[in-house]
């Protein structure tokens, strides 16, 4: 077959071919296979009739060819288990009504979904194929995609009528997005059309006659030589798989393959289906550098930008999620919130950017002692954190303030204004509390700052628990 005829790109990127077009393609080329003006019209109109029944999983089906607007029947082939007479006269009706709408005709008939096509070729139509009884309805999107197919066998059909060079009939695959070629049981190169030709850069003339390995790159190259080899091709095929392709002047790029075997006109033969991925591979590249950029964009909008530790947004949705958990795991919850101590005074005394400081190493030793799943540290607003710690009770968040007040002390950030220390200083309150099912966050942020009130109020850098949220009770200063 002849399948060579330039064609400019049309700038189409698709992704990965679906099983269906392949289904569509290979149709294509077993039609083609039958162009053969020594072939009789009956012996032709059964294979092509064959292929689209088989492509299309019908169990009847009726070509007739088209002469002056009259359609004539060429060949039949009725599902045995079925009323002869009947179905061709469905079919014959159906034919009829296609002609006379002169498009694609697909009803529900009494026996079932019933489509008759159109092939045309150029805008005359050639002949008629009715269908039925079909294993599945055809669904629409695949019905449109059925055209190239019908063009080729009214290619075929029309080579009865009068004289087609096989070059017109190459057309129809020299048309195809996907890059085509067939290849035989030696490995040999017998076809390959406009597409693959420019994917690959050989002319149709300098491939053909070559060895498909050829046009693959190294490793796949040569285990496609020790298929051939030992015979074992047949275990090749593959609906569609990506390696390497070579292309003539040595370089390489991502390929998409699909690879079938068919039979055309007794001689067996492979047909690849091929796609350049390029294009694809840049844009999936270009969506992941997207996702990693949004990715990086949320994990910003939880951050705040002064302590560099999780922001109030942060907090209220970690709070929420662990209040939900720990009710359904019927566990305890703990709150600590904190406020440094005369930070007011702070500012005044050494200034507003070295406040900013102080508020940021604060937050990184409050952050520090929070690391474990379960638990946030956050900066809740002003110089006021908030820290989430799930399956703790009050007792394990005292440890933790503890522990959190001596890192601050650690820091040893002078304090000259402060009235209750020589460094900056922290009041902390803690609430715990093992959720109901309806328990409304703010209770338990509530019942946390009630205790900070009392931290504050009774002579500040101590801690106070609020052990039941009702009942807050003072516990040691530091
Ligand atoms: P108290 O011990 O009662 O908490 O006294 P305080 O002075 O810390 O409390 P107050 O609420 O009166 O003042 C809070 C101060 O925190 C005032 C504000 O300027 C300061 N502040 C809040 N956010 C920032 C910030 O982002 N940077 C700096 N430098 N200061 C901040
Ligand atoms: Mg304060
Ligand atoms: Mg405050």
């Amino acid at each position: 077959m002849t399948l060579n005829q330039p064609k400019p790109s049309n700038g189409h990127v698709d992704t990965t071919p679906p099983q269906w077009s392949q289904a569509v393609l290979r149709a294509i080329v077993e039609t083609q296979a039958h162009f053969d003006p020594a072939a009789t019209q009956s012996e032709t109109a059964a294979s092509v009739l064959a292929i689209a029944m088989r492509l299309l999983g019908a169990s009847s089906g009726l070509l007739a060819f088209v002469r002056d607007d009259e359609p004539y029947r060429l060949h039949d082939d009725i599902d045995g288990s079925c009323d002869r007479e009947q179905v061709l006269e469905i079919l014959d009706d159906l034919a009829y009504d296609a002609l006379h709408a002169g498009t694609l005709t697909y009803r529900d008939g009494s026996s079932g979904s019933e489509l008759a096509l159109l092939l045309q070729l150029n805008k005359d139509t050639h002949g008629i194929m009715a269908l039925t009884g079909f294993a599945a309805s055809p669904s629409p999107a695949r019905l449109r995609s059925l055209q190239p197919f019908t063009t080729a066998v009214a290619a075929v059909l029309r080579q009865f009528q009068d004289d087609l060079s096989s070059s017109q009939v190459g057309a129809v695959i020299d048309s195809m997005v996907e890059g085509i070629l067939t290849f035989d049981d030696n490995g040999v190169v017998r076809a390959i059309n406009a597409a693959a030709e420019q994917v690959f850069g050989y002319n149709a003339g300098e491939i053909e006659g070559q060895r498909i390995s050829l046009l693959v790159a190294e490793p796949f190259a040569s285990e496609l030589d020790d298929n051939l080899q030992s015979g074992s091709v047949q275990q090749m095929q593959f609906p569609g798989r990506e390696f390497e392709g070579r292309r003539r002047d040595g370089t390489t790029f991502p390929m998409d393959v699909s690879l079938s075997q068919i039979e055309i006109q007794g001689r067996n033969l492979y047909l690849a289906v091929t796609r350049d991925m390029t294009e694809w591979k840049a844009r999936e590249e270009a969506a992941e550098q997207d996702r990693q950029n949004t990715a990086t964009l949320e994990q910003l909008a939880r951050i705040d930008a002064v302590t560099a530790i999780a922001n109030r947004r942060h907090f209220d949705e970690v709070l929420g999620k662990e209040v939900r958990r720990s009710a359904r795991d019927g566990r305890n919850l703990a709150l600590i919130l904190c406020d440094i101590d005369f930070f007011k005074a702070f500012n005044d005394r050494y200034g507003h950017p070295a406040g900013d400081k102080a508020l940021h190493a604060v937050a990184q030793a409050i952050d520090s002692c929070f690391k474990r799943a379960g638990e946030l540290a956050a900066r809740y607003g002003g110089e006021e954190f908030g820290v989430v710690i799930a399956g703790a009770d009050a007792d394990a968040a005292l440890v933790l303030s503890e522990k959190m007040q001596k890192r601050v002390a650690e820091l040893a950030i002078p304090h000259g204004a402060s009235p209750v220390a020589e460094t900056v200083t922290l009041s902390i309150g803690i609430a715990s509390v093992i959720p109901g099912p309806h328990y409304d966050p703010l209770e338990l942020v509530s019942a946390a700052d009630r205790a900070l009130y009392q931290a504050k109020g009774s002579g500040r850098n101590r801690v106070v628990v609020a052990e039941q949220a009702t009942h807050p009770r003072q516990l040691k200063a530091l």
